[in-house]
């Protein structure tokens, strides 16, 4: 069994959804499970159309429906070549805008919220099977909802993503080609939900560990993660191996090409991962696994923007015990969490990248002390082996900046990074001089 995640980008046209077929027979695998994301934009047209909703402009969410409604028309009518498909793509189009344009009569809550944002990958994989079995293609649409739960924490449960998902699969036991939606759940009270944005690689990964996969492949618009971000530095290159650890840092600072969250869930049932470009299938891309390949390394190089710093500053911290638990506890009661960390003894600095609560936050933290932020930071994360074995590596990467002003240097709270946080206006150049002296 091999598990195939197609983005956006790659369902993003009707050209795009049926080239996906080649990409599928192209694996050989006894057995495929396919998941999709919506056609790209569709999920952000949703957000709008439910924002605006929330905000009690129905008019407003009426006009955003009935755009998108005439760029899924365009989409079938390119998609489907007989009577009878041009008719259920009709058909199904029309049932998911009804049921968009019939919330404008309800009582709206996030409960229809996460209803509305469902049907992205609702219609995608509908069409994609349509169109299979136009051309004469036989598939199974498995619906994720019968299937992806999480409990009250938002976690995915494991136990019963296995046996569900299973029991499906058995009713089909000649059946090569299985579609699913990416991205959406049933939460612990049975309603519609979504593992958040960007979380149809969750999906596939969730799949991918909960039957014990072959390999679970991940088709975007990149050949892989790159060892630097392609948007800003010249002369980036793919990277070809990745650990999980490693791979899990670089979701997690910036590289966008891979949900973070992903990763867990294959490593703990030691399933590869492999990062493929949909538009040149035959590059090696990045094989995420157990490899040991890049010890000794520094191997890549990525941000994070929209980074707040906190330093808290106290001489009550000074040879006390306790402090640290008090301060976390303030990010705890306003469930914000923490990224970097450094302290000295009378003072602690920390990051977050959610302001939601930040007026809240700097309120309670002025209990033990004086308090500073600073916003448009950005955290630069080197990931490759800081292990004990390593040395110099440090200092090549603190080198490298030694011309720009850094707010926070984090190391050695993993071996695989060494994290700077800076102005976001040092980034693009803290990138390219890190390039040019580490690679
Ligand atoms: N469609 C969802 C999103 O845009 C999920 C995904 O694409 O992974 O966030
Ligand atoms: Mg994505």
């Amino acid at each position: 069994m091999k598990v195939l995640k197609f983005g956006g980008t790659s369902v993003g046209n009707p050209e795009r959804m049926k080239s996906l077929l080649s990409l599928i027979q192209l694996q050989k695998a006894e057995k495929t499970i396919v998941v999709l994301s919506a056609v790209a934009g569709t999920t952000n047209h949703l957000v709008a159309i439910s924002d605006a909703y929330h905000k009690g402009e129905k008019e407003e969410a009426l006009t955003l429906i009935a755009n998108l409604y005439d760029s899924y028309v365009v989409f079938i009518e390119e998609l489907f070549s007989t009577p009878e498909g041009l008719q259920n793509g009709a058909d199904l189009i029309n049932h998911h805008f009804d049921l968009l344009k019939g919330f404008a009569q309800e009582l709206f809550t996030t409960v229809e919220e996460r209803i509305i944002l469902a049907q992205g990958e609702l219609l995608s994989t509908t069409l994609f099977q349509f169109y299979l079995k136009e051309i004469g293609v036989q598939s199974v649409l498995l619906p994720a909802l019968s299937f992806m739960r999480v409990d009250d924490e938002h976690e995915p449960i494991m136990d019963r993503i296995h046996h569900d998902l299973s029991n499906l699969l058995d009713n089909h036991p000649f059946a090569e080609i299985f579609i699913t939606q990416g991205f959406i759940c049933r939460n612990a009270f049975g309603e519609i939900d979504n593992l958040r944005r960007g979380g149809s690689d969750y999906t596939a990964s969730l799949i991918g560990g909960a039957l014990r996969a072959e390999e679970v492949q991940i088709w975007t618009d990149i050949d892989g993660f790159h060892n630097n971000d392609p948007r800003y530095v010249n002369n980036t290159s793919p990277i070809e191996n990745l650990s999980f650890e490693e791979a899990a840092e670089l979701a997690y600072f910036g590289a966008k090409i891979l949900h973070p969250q992903s990763v867990f869930p294959a490593q703990r049932y030691k399933v590869p991962v492999r990062l493929l470009d949909t538009l040149l299938p035959e590059a090696k891309g990045t094989l995420i696994s157990d490899s040991d390949e890049n010890k000794g390394k520094i191997i890549a190089i990525a941000a994070k923007d929209g980074i707040i710093a906190i330093r808290i500053h106290s001489t009550r911290m000074l040879l006390a015990y306790g402090f640290l638990r008090r301060v976390f506890e303030v990010f705890e009661r306003y469930k914000t969490p923490i990224d970097m960390i450094t302290t000295s003894e009378v003072a602690v600095s920390v990051t977050i990248d959610n302001s939601t609560h930040l007026e809240s936050i700097v309120a309670d933290l002025a209990d033990f002390g004086d308090v500073e932020v600073d916003e448009n930071q950005s955290i630069v994360c080197v990931v490759g082996d800081f292990g004990p074995a390593t040395h110099g590596h440090a200092t090549r990467v603190v080198e490298a900046v030694k011309h720009i002003p850094v707010r926070m240097i984090s190391y050695g709270g993993s071996e695989h990074n060494i994290s700077l946080l800076v102005h976001t206006e040092n980034k693009i150049e803290v990138l390219r001089s890190l390039q040019n002296r580490l690679f």
